[in-house]
This record gives structure tokens, sequence and C-alpha cells, in this order.
């Protein structure tokens, strides 16, 4: 079987592998292509366990503007320029029922794409999923309790594992902000950052890390794959809605 590269965002100094996939590779330049010329109207579509549900507010805040925010940050300036469509509330994201599997391959996260998915994503309609689910990373049959999320390359989907994200912070107002910046980190992946789609337009590429960007400062920084550190980074969100990604990254989606 076709072996898929996946970007993954992890809690430990653990360095999770990636194979080479020239074909999925190709994917992702597509979709990135489509997204930044043709599209007209890019969605982020959310479908979540029972058990698994996303964080939508604190106190009078929509935690989503965050997403929202940061995506339509990489389109700043363009004249091709897509409305951003980002569920703010669980009512506009779809429930499924527990799966009662406690582990998810990536096949896995295919199959429940083909069921899941409603939004089109052709044409000048692009949509990402993001599938919320209540268990681990299947890394090669090896479940790995610190991955807090995924994307698969190409599929213009993104799978977050819960009980990673509520076990990663102590309160509440910093479970909010690893969730939003992981959703974040993963659709810029999966938009194509860094390199991965998105061309470069200054050289911030990680070379050692495939996809990530070299600036501390910025979402797509490797590094924000170690749990401490990604509660550290968003801890800056507070009450706030920012934008996460540096002006290099930026650059790069704006410029493409
Ligand atoms: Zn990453
Ligand atoms: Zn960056």
């Amino acid at each position: 079987m076709k072996q898929m590269r996946v970007w993954i965002f992890i809690l430990s100094l653990t360095v999770v592998g990636s194979c080479k996939d020239d074909e999925a590779d190709a994917k992702n330049k597509n979709f990135s292509e489509r997204v930044f010329t043709e599209v007209t109207e890019l969605s982020v579509e959310v479908a979540y366990e029972t058990g698994a549900e996303p964080y939508t507010s604190s106190g009078l805040k929509q935690l989503w503007e965050v997403t929202k925010a940061n995506l339509e940050a990489l389109f700043e300036g363009r004249s091709q320029k897509p409305a951003i469509v980002v569920p703010m509330e669980l009512t506009a994201m779809t429930n499924f029922n527990a799966t009662g599997k406690q582990l998810y391959s990536t096949g896995d996260l295919k199959a429940m794409a083909k069921t899941h998915r409603k939004k089109p994503n052709s044409g000048a309609k692009g949509s990402c999923l993001i599938l919320f689910v209540n268990g681990y990373y299947s890394e090669n049959g090896v479940e790995n309790k610190n991955v807090l999320g995924v994307s698969l390359t190409g599929e213009a989907l993104v799978a977050v594992f819960k009980p990673v994200v509520e076990s990663a912070g102590l309160t509440q107002m910093s479970k909010n902000g690893i969730e939003q910046g992981t959703i974040v980190h993963e659709l810029g992946h999966a938009l194509g950052l860094v390199n991965t789609g998105i061309p470069l337009k200054s050289g911030h590429q990680d070379v050692t890390n495939t996809g990530h960007c070299m600036n501390e400062e910025c979402i797509m920084f490797w590094q924000n794959e170690q749990g401490s550190f990604m509660a550290a980074f968003t801890q800056q969100l507070g009450t706030d809605v920012k934008v996460l990604f540096d002006a290099a990254c930026l650059k790069d989606a704006r410029e493409f």
C-alpha cells in the first residue's frame, strides 16, 4: 500500500520520520496551487467524535476566530483572495458517534474522511476537513500518545487527537491555545507550508525538519512539536486573536 507522508505535531522530542512520497507531494502541490489560484471560497469543515468535541468559546471569545484570522492572513494583499469559511459553534460542525477505537492510522483517517467530508473540494471550492477523534495516532501500528495532530499530505485532511490536547494543557486557557495552535500548524501544512506546495520567498525553510520554518517565533517552527514549547507559544493568544505565522511564512503565501 502506498505510504503517505504525514506531518506530525508532537509533544515529545521524538522525531517522527517522514518518508518521501512523490505522488503525495504532487497532490499537495495541486491542492496548494488550486487554493492559491482558482479557489474563491476556502472552507474548514469539522467533524468530531462524541467525547472529542472541539473547544469553541472562552467567555465571550470565539476560539475558532484564531483559525479564521490565520487563514485570512495568508491571503492578505493578494488579488486572488478566497472567502474564508470557518465554523464557530458545535452546531456548525458535524458530530459522529463514538467509534470505540483507541487508535487511528492514516488509513483509518482517510476512510473516515470519505464518510464525513460533505463540503465540495474541487474547482472554485476548496475545503479542508478536520477530524477530532477521541483516541491516539497509530504510527506504523504503534500508539503514539504524544501526537497532537496530523496533516495527511495532499488529502486536505487534518486530524486532532483530543486526549493529547486535553493532557497537554494545565488550564482551560492553555488547552484552548494548544488546540487552536495545532489546527493552525496543521492547516499550514495542508496548504503547503513550508515549501511543500507554497514555494519559498526567502530562506526560512528548516531543511532538517521537512515542512517547517526556522523561526522559533513562528507557528510552523518544528519545535512547536513539543508540548511545553507549544503551550508557551500559544500563551500569547491569551484572550486575543493573533496571527501565529511569522513574516516569512506569510510572505510565501501572499506572494505565491
Ligand atoms: Zn509540523
Ligand atoms: Zn514561519
